[in-house]
C-alpha cells in the first residue's frame, strides 16, 4: 500500500524538481518582480505616527561583520532624520528598507571619523533620490561646517558628472550636499537646536574628553523621550539629561573585553596598536556604568549601541554586559543593526521589531 502511494509521489515531486529546474530563470524573475515592487513602496507609509529609533550602525571603529559604524535613524510622525552618518551608513539605511531620499535632516554628535565616515555617500544618495525641492538639512556643534565642505569638496567632480548625466532638472546641482546648521556648543545643559510641530530636539555637552565638542541629543515627540548618549565616558550629564525618559540609547565599551586585545597587541609587537587599546579605555563607559547612569535617570528601558570591541561569539555578550541588568532592572538591551524601536504616542509602550534585509 505504501509503496503504491510512494511511488506516484516520488515521481511527481521528480516533475515538479525537473519543471522548476526547466523554468528557474522564469521564476527567478518573478521573485525578483515582487522584491522590488515591494522595495519600491514608500517605506513610510507602513510606519504609523509615533517616534521611532532604528538602528542603522551599532558598531564601532572596529571591523565588524555583525556591525556597521555608527549610524541612528530618528522617524518622528512622518519626518525622517539620521544621528551620525558612519562608513556605509546609506548602504545599511536602505537594509532597515528606509530610503535617504526621505531624510529631512542629518544629526552630528562628533567628528570622530567613524561618526561622519558614511556622511558623502548619504548626502549623495540622499540628492539622487530625494524628489522635493528641500535641501537635506546638516546639524552639529562648531566645526560641522567645514567637515560638510571637505565632503562637499570631494563630491565636487561627482555632482558636475551626475548632472551631466541626468540633466539639472532632475538632479539640480544647488540640491546637492547639505544646508548646514552649526549651533554652538552647549554646556552640559540642553538647550534646543531643533524645533517643528511636535518634535524638540535639545543637545547637551557630554564628556568624551579630549575630543571637543561632543554632544548628546534629547528627542522629544508627542510626549515620548529617547535620549541619545553620544560617545562619552560615565557622564552626570548623561544623567540629568536623561532624568524620566523613555529610551536611553547609550554607547558602551567592555574594558575586560579590550584590555584582551591591548595584551594580545603587545604580545605580538604592535605597541601602537596595544597603546591605542589602553586610550580608548578612559573616553567610552562601561555597560556596569551605563546601568548605574540609566538607574540613576530612572529611564524606562536602555538600548546600547556604539559597541566595542566586537561580540562575534554569543557567550561574549553575557561578559560583555557583566553586571549591569543587575544594576538597572528594567529592559536593557544590545542593540543589534537592524532593530526598530517604537515609541508609540500617549501611551509608555516600547515596541521591539526587526527591520533588516
Ligand atoms: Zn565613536
Ligand atoms: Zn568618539
Amino acid at each position: 500500500m505504501l509503496k503504491k502511494i510512494a511511488v506516484p509521489l516520488l515521481v511527481l515531486s521528480a516533475i515538479t524538481a525537473g519543471l522548476a529546474y526547466a523554468y528557474r530563470a522564469d521564476i527567478a524573475m518573478k521573485i525578483v518582480d515582487q522584491i522590488v515592487t515591494e522595495r519600491m513602496k514608500d517605506p513610510m507609509a507602513s510606519i504609523p505616527d509615533g517616534l521611532h529609533i532604528g538602528l542603522c550602525g551599532t558598531g564601532s571603529p572596529f571591523p565588524d561583520p555583525q556591525r556597521g559604524a555608527p549610524c541612528t535613524v530618528v522617524i518622528a510622525g512622518k519626518d525622517m532624520f539620521l544621528f551620525d552618518a558612519g562608513s556605509g551608513a546609506a548602504k545599511q539605511i536602505s537594509r532597515m528598507n528606509l530610503s535617504t531620499g526621505q531624510l529631512k535632516g542629518i544629526f552630528l554628535t562628533h567628528f570622530h571619523s567613524d561618526h561622519i565616515d558614511g556622511l558623502g555617500e548619504v548626502m549623495m544618495t540622499r540628492w539622487a533620490q530625494n524628489t522635493s525641492p528641500d535641501k537635506l538639512k546638516l546639524y552639529g556643534p562648531t566645526g560641522v561646517r567645514e567637515v560638510h565642505e571637505g565632503f562637499h569638496q570631494a563630491y565636487g567632480h561627482d555632482t558636475e558628472h551626475r548632472t551631466a548625466h541626468h540633466t539639472a532638472a532632475l538632479m539640480p546641482p544647488e540640491l546637492a550636499g547639505a544646508e548646514v546648521y552649526e549651533f554652538i556648543t552647549p554646556s552640559t545643559t540642553p538647550v534646543s537646536v531643533f524645533k517643528a510641530g511636535d518634535l524638540d530636539i535639545k543637545a547637551f555637552a557630554v564628556d568624551h574628553q579630549p575630543i571637543h565638542p561632543a554632544i548628546g541629543y534629547i528627542i522629544t515627540y508627542k510626549g515620548r523621550t529617547v535620549v541619545l548618549s553620544g560617545d562619552t565616558k560615565k557622564s552626570a550629564a548623561v544623567a540629568q539629561a536623561a532624568k524620566g525618559a523613555d529610551l536611553l540609547i547609550h554607547e558602551a565599551l567592555s574594558v575586560d573585553l579590550v584590555q584582551k586585545l591591548q595584551e594580545a597587541a603587545v604580545k605580538a609587537g604592535r605597541a601602537k596598536l596595544g597603546q591605542i587599546f589602553t586610550d580608548i579605555q578612559n573616553y567610552h563607559t562601561t555597560p556596569v556604568e551605563v546601568a548605574e547612569v540609566a538607574k540613576e535617570a530612572q529611564v524606562g528601558a536602555v538600548v546600547l549601541s556604539h559597541i566595542v570591541p566586537p561580540l562575534p561569539l554569543p557567550p561574549m555578550k553575557e561578559i560583555f554586559l557583566g553586571k549591569a541588568p543587575e544594576i538597572f532592572k528594567g529592559p536593557f538591551k544590545i542593540g543589534e543593526d537592524g532593530d526598530f524601536i517604537s515609541l508609540p504616542p500617549g501611551s509608555k509602550a516600547i515596541e521591539y521589531t526587526r527591520r533588516w534585509n
